[in-house]
């Protein structure tokens, strides 16, 4: 006969927190959207260094790529890169041509030349050349 154990089982270990990344497929869009954020943070602290600034955060789909990112932005530049994430995020091609080659143009006017802008500025601060090149290609 089985004494009753003073001991109760331990619970089944709870399943793992819901993680805020995005799935695999969207990877990609989600270091092209942290890349394009890094650096839009660095040319609106030197060249918007006098606006007010608040933290970005996207809606709907662009909800978990901005949920890991900690950006500060003016009002402008947070329309030029929430602009840019979602064209990102929409762009139904896969692999993502570089956006001059694109045959469905899908950018606002005047859009890739702020990023052009903002890529420029913040690259000759942080990377050295041919890495720039290579962040380039993301978005021009
Ligand atoms: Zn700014």
């Amino acid at each position: 006969m089985m004494t009753p154990s003073p001991v109760r089982p331990l619970p089944p270990h709870p399943p793992p927190p819901s993680s805020a990344e995005p799935a695999a497929a969207d990877a990609k869009a989600a270091r092209d959207i942290r890349t394009l954020a890094l650096f839009s943070g660095v040319f609106c602290r030197a060249r918007h260094a006098e606006r007010v600034k608040e933290r970005v955060s996207g809606r709907g789909v662009l909800a978990p790529y901005f949920a890991p990112l900690k950006t500060d932005l003016c009002p402008e530049c947070a329309r030029t890169l929430l602009h840019g994430a979602a064209k990102r995020v929409l762009c139904p091609y896969d692999p993502k041509p570089r956006c001059k080659h694109c045959p469905t143009p899908c950018y606002a006017r005047g859009h890739r030349e702020r990023v052009r802008e903002i890529m420029r500025f913040s690259g000759k601060r942080l990377l050295a050349r041919g890495r720039l090149d290579l962040l380039l290609k993301y978005f021009f």
